[in-house]
């Protein structure tokens, strides 16, 4: 399979924020400006198209937007304690985090539980990688994930 096709389109961004417990600045709650790229690596169709750019950046678009200017939370960590709070019937649901001695409270509407143990970028690409792979089972894929220009974590097969 030597087609490989790459999207890296500037409209393809989210905004989030998300704090690592094992670093000490980044313990801290931040967010940053995250930009996604994916490479798709398959055969030819009828139309001597790898894919369809439309419909990988319709996907990939899909997946980022619910990522966007959220908190981002690893529901699968075994040192950040996340839990529900049920509020009174006019208020938002709460979502109640507690590690290395400290405690954040979020809306819960704001606030997206993600089944990885942290919020590095290298777990976001493997996230990412494993939506887009459900959908895109036929080809071989590579996510990255940049949290800054030149940071950048990959996730590939
Ligand atoms: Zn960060």
């Amino acid at each position: 399979m030597p087609f490989t096709v790459r999207i890296s389109d500037p409209r393809l961004k989210f905004s989030a924020s998300h704090f690592l417990y094992q670093h000490d600045k980044c313990s801290r709650l931040h967010g940053h400006n995250y930009s996604v790229n994916v490479e798709l690596t398959g055969k030819l169709d009828e139309h001597f198209f790898v894919v369809d750019f439309y419909e990988i950046k319709s996907s990939l678009n899909d997946i980022i937007s619910g990522l966007d200017h959220a908190v981002l939370l690893p529901a699968k960590s075994e040192f950040i304690h996340i839990q529900e709070i049920k509020t009174p019937v006019d208020q938002a649901d709460e979502i109640e985090v507690h590690f290395n001695g400290k405690r954040y409270v979020f809306p819960k509407i704001d606030v997206r539980l993600l089944p990885i143990p942290a919020t590095t970028a290298e777990l976001l690409a493997e996230y990412i990688f494993k939506l887009l792979k459900k959908q895109f089972f036929n080809y071989k894929l590579q996510v990255e994930v940049a949290e800054s220009e030149g940071s950048i974590a990959i996730y590939n097969e």
